[in-house]
């Protein structure tokens, strides 16, 4: 199993390094997503995932299938299976545009059991990324995956929620 590391350890302050674009397909790297991907699924309640996370400082996140399901289920009355989707990788993510709007919305994180609270996001983002092939992308998101982008992009630069959140709640599992 790979271990998500916790918000005490320094790595999870650190900015994280870009990937050299020419590396992104090497053997190293694919390594550490497939590893990065392993730890979220290992996670029930896991949406998405920062490499700082499994203890590599590097600027990498990865959404899993499950976030993109939650998002078309709530525009639509059909159920789509999560196997519908897939996780997606975002290499050296830049956040191009947050919308003004903004909304205070619930949030936890996988390196910060458990605790919750409130965090003040943009309703909208885009991001611009590198796949997997190392291909460029630009992906624009609201609600959930915007959130997530704004997340993710903290901890690759060494901000956890808990530094912006208010109202936390210290909620494990057996008390849910
Ligand atoms: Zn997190």
């Amino acid at each position: 199993m790979v271990k998500i590391v916790q918000k005490d350890d320094a790595i999870l302050r650190h900015t994280a390094h870009a990937v050299p674009v020419h590396d992104i397909t090497s053997t190293h790297i694919k390594k550490i997503i497939s590893d990065m991907k392993k730890a979220l699924h290992s996670q029930e309640d896991g949406v998405a995932i920062a490499a700082p996370q499994i203890g590599e400082s590097l600027r990498i996140f990865v959404v899993a299938d499950k976030a993109f399901a939650i998002m078309k289920n709530k525009e639509s009355d059909l159920e789509a299976p999560v196997s519908d989707f897939s996780d997606m990788v975002f290499i050296n993510p830049n956040i191009k545009k947050l919308s003004r709007k903004k909304a205070w919305l619930e949030e936890g994180c996988l390196s910060v059991r458990y605790l919750y609270g409130m965090v003040e996001r943009s309703e909208k983002a885009t991001v611009e990324a590198y796949n997997e092939k190392g291909e460029k992308f630009t992906y624009g998101a609201s609600g959930l995956l915007a959130q997530i982008f704004q997340h993710e992009t903290d901890h690759l630069n060494g901000v956890l929620f808990i530094d912006k959140a208010k109202d936390i709640k210290d909620a494990p599992p057996e008390d849910k």
